[in-house]
Formats: structure tokens, C-alpha cells, sequence
């Protein structure tokens, strides 16, 4: 019987809240008892058995509507209420003492506040039960004390002092045990949530991982295989054509690479990868990338790069120039006419190994309303702006929160100033450390040139006549046609730099001047460009300048890397897809390599015992033996020109650390798919034997 019983209120299937409350329940039921029993023995009034029967019997109404409903809060609120504030003045009133059962109804009432009440009831009941106290000790005192002296003969140290002692010792210490076991129970559940939201975290990661690197294999293949057409391609429509596919897929590229980022920014775990980078490269890949999308469009494009900006900086430049072409996107997304302007400049601090990055990026597009200035930067937030309707096509509305995110975590800020239907100045800064301050681009030879500028409009000139003086070049500038013949006629320069228009329509006056023309155009009528002119595609800035002037032949070779050639090289392919081995394939005939591919890592190794390779190419991601299982094989066979064979890993796996596992791992390079003709390039001049690069002079083309 008292085995059920304490199975029933005590057992293991018991809530541990509801055996809390049992256990301050079952001492309350003893404390009313023996109050009642020490009241017969102090012979009280019988209003008092009245009113502590009451209580019990409201009590214990509560006690089963709280058990019925679960309401432990609400219900131990009410019992902690009625003992302490009814019970409690009531046994004062009616025994007249200080001490005994009257004590422990105001301990044990507290200290079951303090084990079964919870936030702000807690509070609120443990204030209302010290007043209780306090005006029942002022009440007592005011009614009994004046009037009948305190009779010591009738206090008892077993009922006053031991029993309520011990009760509330043992209520005390059973209740504590509940209690931690109640908190060691919560403390278990938030490790076990958020064990499991860490393991969800990890798969979406992984799911996102996975997601962009089976976007980026197709892309890879889109890319690289318009890349060849492109090169093939002699009908200016198809080029067009193939330049509006490679605008897409590097526009689908750059959400890819946002939405990876968003994920970890989502998580907090926006990490930076930090390196040595090369400004001018940069800046180079931001520009053309801009410039590329601008190409049909009647929107201008200045750029103006400071001549101060140092050529290698630290920091992570893969986030630094996701922050420029979100930036550079928006301008371009949203404005229809007028021009976008690019303004990088350098700011030195009092550390000499610090630089502040500045950049200013201004366009004339459809502005920003200023009530919807505070939600610009807010994740998935696009402004909802009727008027322009045809301007929301794409976007996420998660470029600019990813920017503000990266510019924070790298201790950088972003802010934007902008007139409704005008246009906006986005300008953001970061610091950077200086690895080589030496300039990123200068013209060697400034002294001796001598340069006039013609360009198409005021703009243009500006940014051209800016950068040639802050490079200490003599430069005049002609705004139209007399005062060009008026300018050429008087000096002596050393080249005309003059637009397409305007060339065409000089072009019999500058035939026989003598002097070395550079035709500026834009990318996409390179064609229209005579064949034997130099030409410097905009926007013009000191990036182009200064490698125009500054072009001698071994440049000129590094540069156009498209035209050396490496017909005595045998390289190999390693990938699971043959779409992209195809590509690759492709990619890497143009230099004239003896290509051979192979579908997995064994196949490679049954070829290495045969064949002799120059360099490797190895997809990361294959079943099986995957890219660094690979290369760990080549490198342990005993051949000896395995160990020194430059191995390059080609993957679609743009997640942040990717690249320095990939080198850690051994790799000598690393190339993120889709594949960049140009990145190929410089892999491959860079690591196969100099001995097996030949210079070509002239490049063959093939009509498509
Ligand atoms: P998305 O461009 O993908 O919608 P963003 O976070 O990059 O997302 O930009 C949020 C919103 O801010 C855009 O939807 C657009 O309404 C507004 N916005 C951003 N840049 C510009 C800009 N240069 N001119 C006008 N509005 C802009």
C-alpha cells in the first residue's frame, strides 16, 4: 500500500514537476495536521480549526486542478498565496506567538514558493509573502503583546523549534534534489537540441556544398564549351550571342556563390580566408566582369582607380570582390540610363603596414526612397517599387546583406547615399594589410610621352586626363573636332588616344600624321577596330593604361597568354564527367598539348607506368578514388618525374577553405570550375617546363 502509494506520486513515471509539488504538498499536509494537533494542545479558539481546515480544503482543490491541468505555475501560486498570506496570519492571530507552528507556515510557504513557482510569479509571491510576514509580526504585536504578556509557559522546544526546524530541513533538502535533477533535465535537452541543430547545420551546409557544386559541373560545362565557340566563332551575331550566355552563367555563379556565403553568415560562421592578393588582378576581374554586362546597354562606365593602390595586399579577396560585383550588379540592375562610376582610392594610417580600401560606387539609376533606406541592407528585403516593375526581374535580396555581413566580419562598413529616381552612391572601406606597397600600376616611361585624348564625352575624358596626370604623363584633352585638329597641329605627341567614332571619323587626317593612334572602344565592337591599331578597351583606367604603355615583348606574351603554345607537352585529364573532359579536353588543345583523358583515378595510374606526363589535371570530386587519393598515388609511384609532375585540382567546390585543403593536400594549383580560359592560362605557364612553351606570333581562327 505505501509502496503504490509512493510509486504512484513519487515513481519514475511521475514528472519530475509533479513529484515537486507531491513532496511540497505531502509537508504541508504534515504542517497543517500537526498545527491543528499543537492547536488542541494549546487549546485555541475554534475559529482557527475553521480556517486552517478552509485552507486545506481550498488547498487541495487547487492541488488536483493543478495535477488535472498541469498548471504548476498558476496553481502553486494560489497554494503559496493562501498559506502564506491567509494560513500564516491567521495561526499569528489566533495563537499569539512568535514562535511554532506559526513559523513553519511562513518558512515552508517560502520556501514552496522558491521550489514551485517559476519568473515573475516567483517574485511577486516571495515580496507578498515577507509583507504577510511583516504585518502579521506588527499585527501581533499591536493585539496580543500590549495586552497580555508573552506566556513562556506554554512554548514547547519539541513543536516550536525541532519539528519546524526539521521539516523544513528535510523539505528543504528533498526539494533541492527534485530541483537538480529538473535543471540537470534541461540542461541535457539544450545540449541535445543544440547538438541537433549543429548536426542540421552541418547537413545544410553539406546540402549546399553539394547543391553548388552539381550547379557548378554543368556551368562549368556551359562556360568552358562557350569559351571554345567563342574563340572559333568569326560572325559577330554569334559572338554576341555567346557573350549574352556567358553574362547569364556568371550572373547564375555570383547567386551561387551568395547563397553559400548566406549560409554561413546565416550561422554566424562567416569565415575568412585571408591571403596575399594581387590588386591589379582584382580590380582587372571586377572591371571586365562589369563592363562585360554593360555591353548592350546605354549606360556608361567610369572607372577611376587610385594611383597610390599598393600591388599586393592581405586579406580575403574572394569576399572582398563578392562585395564589389554585388554592388556593381545592383548598379547595373537598376539603372537604365545615364552611367555607373567606380572609385577606388587608398588611404594610408598611422600603421605603415595598414591601408584604408575606399570605394565609391555611383550610378544614375532609379534611386532609393528614403523611408526605404532601413530595410536596404536587411537579408531577402527587395524594395517594392512599382514605377520600376520592370527593373525587378532578378535578385534575391540578399546582395546587399551578404556585403554589409562580409564588410562587418572584416571590421569594414558600408553606407549608401541616394535621391528617389536620380541615382545612389554605395560607398564602403576596409582596412587591409600591406604586403608590397610598391604600385599596383604605373607608366614606366612617363617622362617621355606625350599624349592627346579624344574622346566621346566629357566623362570619359575626365577619367582618362585623371589617370594619365596622377601617373605624371603629359596629357591635353580635346572636346571636339576643331579643337582636336587645332591641338594636333600644334604639338608633338607621342600618341593619340581617340574613341572608335571618333577615329572613324578623323581617320583620313590621322592617316599620315605619324603619330602611334590607341583606339578606345568598348568590348563588344572590338572588331570594328582596324586590325593593325592598338586599341585599349574600356572602361580606360590606369589598369590598361599603364599595361599599354608599359607593354614590352615578354609581357606582351604574358599577357596574351592564349598565344604561346605547348605542342611537345603530353598532359592528362583526370574526371568522372565526360562533359567536362570534353571540355577540358577542348580547353587544353588550343595550346597543342597531346591531351588524354581518363574517366577515374586507377585508370591514370595503369597509364603512368606506360606514359610520361608534363602535367596533371585532377577533378577533385570523383567516386571512388577522389582527387587527393589520386594525387597521393601519382606521388608515391616510383617513377621519379611523378613526384615533381605539376598536378593541378579542377573543382566545382567553391566553398570557403576548399582552396587551402586542396594545396595542403599537395596540389600544386587550384582551379574552381567553370574553368577561365585565362586562369588555365597562367596555370599552365606557370608550372609546366619553360622549355616546352613556344611563343606564337599570329592566331588562327576558324569560322563557325
Ligand atoms: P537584390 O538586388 O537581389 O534584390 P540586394 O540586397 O542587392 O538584393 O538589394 C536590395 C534592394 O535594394 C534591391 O531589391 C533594390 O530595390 C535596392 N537597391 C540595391 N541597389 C540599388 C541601386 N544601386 N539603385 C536602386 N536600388 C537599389
Amino acid at each position: 500500500m505505501i509502496n503504490k502509494l509512493l510509486a504512484d506520486y513519487f515513481g519514475e513515471n511521475v514528472p519530475l514537476e509533479e513529484r515537486n509539488l507531491n513532496l511540497a504538498m505531502m509537508f504541508f499536509y504534515d504542517t497543517f495536521a500537526l498545527a491543528l494537533v499543537y492547536g488542541l494542545y494549546l487549546r485555541l479558539d475554534l475559529p482557527f480549526y475553521i480556517l486552517t481546515i478552509a485552507v486545506v480544503l481550498i488547498v487541495t482543490i487547487c492541488y488536483s486542478y493543478i495535477l488535472r491541468y498541469e498548471k504548476y505555475n498558476t496553481g502553486a501560486f494560489i497554494i503559496g498565496m493562501l498559506v502564506t498570506m491567509v494560513e500564516l496570519p491567521g495561526a499569528h492571530y489566533f495563537d499569539g506567538r512568535l514562535i511554532s507552528a506559526v513559523l513553519v507556515f511562513f518558512t515552508l510557504g517560502f520556501l514552496f514558493c522558491i521550489f514551485n513557482i517559476n519568473g515573475k510569479l516567483l517574485l511577486i509571491s516571495v515580496v507578498l509573502s515577507a509583507i504577510s510576514f511583516s504585518m502579521s509580526c506588527i499585527g501581533l504585536y499591536m493585539l496580543h503583546y500590549r495586552e497580555k504578556p508573552y506566556d513562556l509557559a506554554r512554548t514547547s522546544i519539541l513543536f516550536d523549534v525541532v519539528i519546524p526546524v526539521a521539516i523544513c530541513l528535510i523539505y528543504t533538502d528533498r526539494a533541492l534534489s527534485i530541483k537538480q535533477r529538473i535543471h540537470q533535465r534541461e540542461v541535457d535537452k539544450a545540449v541535445k537540441e543544440g547538438k541537433k541543430a549543429e548536426d542540421m547545420n552541418r547537413a545544410k551546409d553539406l546540402f549546399l556544398m553539394n547543391m553548388s557544386h552539381e550547379m557548378r559541373t554543368p556551368m562549368n560545362a556551359i562556360i568552358s564549351a562557350t569559351d571554345l565557340i567563342e574563340d572559333k566563332a568569326v560572325n559577330n551575331a554569334v559572338k554576341q550571342h555567346i557573350s549574352y550566355i556567358k553574362n547569364a552563367c556568371n550572373a547564375l555563379v555570383s547567386t551561387i556563390d551568395d547563397l553559400l556565403v548566406f549560409s554561413k553568415v546565416e550561422n554566424s560562421r562567416l569565415e575568412l580566408i585571408n591571403a596575399e592578393y594581387d590588386t591589379g588582378m582584382l580590380f582587372e576581374d571586377i572591371i571586365n566582369m562589369i563592363a562585360v554586362r554593360l555591353m548592350d546597354r546605354d549606360v556608361g562606365f567610369y572607372v577611376h582607380l587610385d594611383a597610390n593602390m599598393p600591388s599586393v595586399l592581405y586579406g580575403d579577396s574572394a569576399k572582398l570582390r563578392q562585395v564589389f560585383i554585388n554592388v556593381l550588379n545592383n548598379s547595373v540592375k537598376y539603372t537604365n540610363e545615364g552611367h555607373i562610376g567606380l572609385k577606388v582610392s587608398i588611404e594610408k594610417t598611422d600603421n605603415d603596414n595598414e591601408v584604408i580600401l575606399r570605394a565609391d560606387v555611383e550610378d544614375t539609376g532609379i534611386g532609393i526612397k528614403e523611408e526605404d533606406m532601413p530595410r536596404l541592407f536587411k537579408a531577402f528585403e527587395r524594395l517594392d517599387d512599382r514605377e520600376h516593375e520592370s527593373m525587378k526581374a532578378e535578385g534575391t535580396g540578399l546582395g546587399l546583406s551578404i556585403c554589409k555581413t562580409i564588410l562587418d566580419g572584416m571590421g569594414g562598413s558600408i553606407n549608401v547615399r541616394s535621391r528617389f529616381n536620380r541615382g545612389s552612391v554605395f560607398s564602403f572601406e576596409v582596412k587591409q594589410k600591406m604586403v608590397d606597397s610598391t604600385l599596383m600600376s604605373h607608366i614606366d616611361d612617363n617622362s617621355s610621352l606625350n599624349v592627346l585624348v579624344f574622346e566621346d564625352d566629357e566623362m570619359k575624358t575626365e577619367m582618362i586626363r585623371l589617370a594619365l596626370t596622377e601617373s605624371k604623363v603629359k596629357v591635353v584633352c580635346a572636346g571636339d573636332s576643331p579643337e582636336f585638329n587645332e591641338l594636333l597641329k600644334n604639338g608633338k605627341y607621342t600618341h593619340i588616344l581617340i574613341s572608335l567614332d571618333k577615329y572613324k571619323e578623323e581617320e583620313e587626317r590621322l592617316e599620315g600624321c605619324g603619330i602611334k593612334c590607341v583606339i578606345l572602344s568598348d568590348i563588344n565592337r572590338a572588331d570594328e577596330v582596324p586590325k593593325n591599331a592598338d586599341r585599349i578597351a574600356r572602361p580606360v583606367n590606369i589598369l590598361n593604361l599603364s599595361e599599354y604603355f608599359n607593354r614590352t615583348e615578354e609581357v606582351a606574351k604574358k599577357d596574351e597568354t592564349r598565344s604561346f603554345m605547348c605542342p611537345n607537352a603530353r598532359v592528362m585529364v583526370i574526371d568522372d564527367n565526360k562533359t567536362n573532359l570534353f571540355v577540358a579536353e577542348g580547353l587544353l588543345k588550343r595550346y597543342g598539348m597531346n591531351v588524354i583523358s581518363v574517366l577515374s583515378g586507377r585508370e591514370a595510374l595503369n597509364l603512368i607506368s606506360d606514359l610520361k606526363f608534363d602535367m596533371i589535371f585532377i577533378d577533385y570530386m570523383m567516386p571512388g578514388m577522389d582527387g587527393i587519393d589520386t594525387l597521393n598515388a601519382i606521388r608515391d609511384n616510383k617513377q621519379a618525374w611523378c613526384r615533381s609532375v605539376p598536378c593541378v585540382v579542377l573543382t566545382a567546390d567553391a566553398a570557403d577553405g576548399a582552396r587551402q585543403m586542396l594545396l595542403n593536400a599537395g596540389f600544386d594549383d587550384y582551379i574552381s570550375k567553370p574553368i577561365r580560359v585565362d586562369r588555365l592560362a597562367v596555370s599552365i605557364y606557370q608550372l609546366i617546363d619553360p622549355k616546352l612553351i613556344e611563343w606564337q606570333t599570329e592566331e588562327k581562327t576558324e569560322a563557325v
